[in-house]
């Protein structure tokens, strides 16, 4: 029998509100953006007459307005870098800001997280948050995750269903660190049942055979 997984509640939609009233979730991808952007994004708010914003779970902002508007407003965040969409990978993915925002980091997670979202779409389904950490402490996700990467001062040290200072099942070099998460991506696509999501398949894949395939013994 497969185990499923729920998935976690998604603020990046159009939602239909009451008497035409509509709200458009909108994030930062990896929950930062630059000043500018956020500016902008607030300034084409206020062009297209939205009238009112207010924080959301997973680092997003609701915009409310009419559906025109809110329409509008997605597809030039989109355009601009922002999530807005659940099925985003980069809105399944929790990074702190890391090498060089953070003295403690010893990785770029905003970059391997945004190479992730390009190379590992499919693993990326939003049955989990993958969590990418500049160091043991994992300020972004403190709860365990499915599968997290996390800097020290050598290396990567992958963690299944773990916190970031989690024993880990395997290590990567900086410079394999998303070799290594493609290797994973193409197992659990390997082994994925029907109706079984990607947490629920690393979770039962275990992580001897996860070892094996991050370093490239299977
Ligand atoms: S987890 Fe570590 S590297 Fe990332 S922001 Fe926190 S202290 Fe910095």
């Amino acid at each position: 029998m497969t185990t499923q997984v729920k998935l976690a509640a998604s603020p990046f939609h159009l939602f239909a509100l009451s008497d035409g009233l509509h709200a458009v979730g909108i994030g930062p991808a990896f929950g930062q953006a630059k000043a500018e952007n956020l500016i902008a994004l607030c300034g084409e708010a206020a062009r297209l007459g939205i009238k009112s914003v207010k924080p959301a779970l997973d680092h997003s902002l609701l915009f409310f307005g009419n559906v025109l508007a809110c329409r509008d407003l997605r597809d030039f965040a989109g355009n601009n870098g922002f999530v807005t969409f659940a099925t985003d990978p980069r809105g399944h993915i929790a990074a702190c800001s890391g090498s060089p925002a953070c003295n403690s980091a010893t990785i770029a997670t905003h970059e391997i997280a945004a190479q992730a979202a390009a190379e590992c779409g499919d693993l990326l389904d939003g049955s989990f948050k993958l969590h990418v950490t500049g160091c043991p402490k994992g300020c972004a996700h403190p709860q365990p995750a499915a599968l997290a990467l996390c800097g020290t001062a050598d290396r990567v040290s992958l963690i299944a269903q773990g916190k970031a200072a989690d024993e880990p099942f395997a290590f990567a070099s900086f410079a394999d660190t998303n070799a290594s998460l493609r290797r994973l991506a193409d197992l659990v696509r390997s082994e994925r049942r029907p109706s079984e999501n990607s947490a629920a398949c690393l979770a039962r894949i275990g992580s001897d055979r996860l070892a094996a395939a991050a370093t490239g013994r299977s």
